[in-house]
């Protein structure tokens, strides 16, 4: 896999499967635009930690319409390009029914979808304009195994991953013919910051759904991204590849 020549933005990346993805960006000779929100010091952390030359911060609420806009815009504007879009930016929240007030329920759909599934399409709308000018690219959406096992304690995350995976087929399908391939990774339980409270509560659970008898390491899911990524993978556009280590299957 060589990314020399290639500038990679990647959304989510001051922590996570972002941070790992844009490390391994790096590794095999890619310019990352590192993207954050609100954690400046870890966004500086995963940029000083990148082999290479050329990489650079940008901030953006993948909430914020205008905000992903200008984003888009930096990345093309100032590194250059943009040959790949890795759409990572997310976020989880544990909202049990039972718990939740009508406000409540109308908060988290809010959120999620504005997050988890507005923010990645309109990212994937913003780079797809520069790509389809420019030869075509890659956009590797970054979903969840929620989206096909069922979220009970976070309905409208599930959902917007479910979405997500929609989007990605049908973008698949629209932007095939200006050679853009788009394609998703759904990763069960990944060691983040996003599964730290839930490791602490119930870990060895949580490891025993996979017969490998642990979780994903975000390096694992970065390796897919890249593979994703690369030259020579345009047959798998519209692909949505598990990486849950077998603790739910699919046919
Ligand atoms: P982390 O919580 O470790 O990191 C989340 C990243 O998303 C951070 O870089 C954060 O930026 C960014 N982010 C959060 N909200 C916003 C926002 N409103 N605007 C812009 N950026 C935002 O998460 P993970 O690395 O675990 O998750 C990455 C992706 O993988 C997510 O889409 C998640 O749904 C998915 N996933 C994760 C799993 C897991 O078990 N960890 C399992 C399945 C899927 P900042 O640091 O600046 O706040």
């Amino acid at each position: 896999m060589d990314f020399t020549d290639k500038i990679v933005l990647v959304t989510g990346a001051s922590r996570g499967i972002g941070r790992a993805c844009a490390r391994l960006f790096a590794e095999h000779g890619a310019r990352v635009a590192v993207h954050y929100h609100a954690n400046r010091t870890a966004a500086d952390e995963t940029l000083a930690a990148l082999p290479g030359s050329g990489h650079r911060l940008v901030r953006a609420d993948i909430a914020n319409p205008a905000e992903v806009q200008a984003m888009v815009n930096a990345v093309t504007e100032q590194m250059g390009g943009l040959h790949v879009l890795v759409n990572n930016a997310g976020i989880y929240e544990k909202r049990p029914f039972a718990d939740l007030s009508y406000d409540d329920w109308l908060a988290h759909w809010h959120v999620n979808i504005q997050t988890n599934l507005l923010g990645a399409a309109n990212a994937a709308f913003c780079t797809a304009r520069h790509m389809m000018q420019h030869g075509g690219g890659r956009i590797v959406n970054v979903s969840s195994r929620g989206a096909f096992r069922g979220e009970p304690d976070s309905p409208a995350y599930g959902a917007a991953k479910a979405g997500m995976n929609a989007m990605s087929q049908s973008l698949a399908k629209a932007l095939a013919p200006y050679n853009i391939i788009v394609t998703a990774v759904a990763p069960g339980w990944v060691e983040t910051d996003m599964a730290a409270e839930h490791l602490a509560q119930r870990g060895d659970e949580m490891r025993q759904q996979s017969p490998l008898g642990r979780i994903a390491q975000p390096e694992e899911i970065a390796r897919a991204v890249l593979f994703l990524a690369s030259e020579g993978t345009d047959f798998l556009t519209g692909a949505i590849v598990d990486i849950n280590g077998a603790s739910y299957l699919r046919t």
